[in-house]
């Protein structure tokens, strides 16, 4: 089964959606709302007939937690994954969107002190579990990650 999931609703994490046709699962909040434009420009909305609204956290299938992270938008969604060799791995996306995020009190979302606990939410589940979390935007991070077509 082919399916997508968005962390969020702004442009430059969902550009790509109307080239799609498969379920599309995001955070129920983001859909209340059209998706966010920087600037005047909105070519398009949310794709008519194909959006799974998300409430809360979700088990959408084996090794794939969906984990309610607000703050940086009302629903934004992480994602932890069990691999098949059995590694964790979290990604934040913009619930963390740089590692100097947390110490800079979250001045980017639309909620700070809901990213602030959906921070502390993903860190504690990183400790308790041994997962990796990869952030939205940190520089120095994705120098050193895999890219397509080599899997992590
Ligand atoms: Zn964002």
């Amino acid at each position: 089964m082919t399916l997508c999931v968005l962390s969020h609703g702004h442009i430059d994490h969902m550009g790509g959606l109307p080239a799609l046709s498969c379920p599309i699962w995001v955070g129920a909040a983001e859909l209340a709302a059209p998706p966010i434009y920087w600037g005047k420009g909105a070519p398009f909305g949310w794709p008519a007939g194909q959006c799974h609204p998300v409430q809360g956290d979700m088990g959408l299938c084996e090794g794939l937690r969906l984990i309610a992270t607000p703050g940086h938008t009302p629903g934004h969604l992480s994602a932890h994954l069990t691999l098949p060799d059995g590694r964790q791995v979290i990604l934040a996306a913009d619930a963390i969107n740089r590692i100097s995020e947390p110490d800079e009190g979250f001045g980017d979302a639309m909620d700070p002190v809901a990213a602030m606990d959906s921070f502390r939410r993903l860190d504690r589940l990183a400790a308790a579990t041994g997962a990796v979390i990869l952030y939205g935007h940190e520089p120095s991070q994705w120098s050193g990650l895999p890219k397509a077509p080599q899997p992590y």
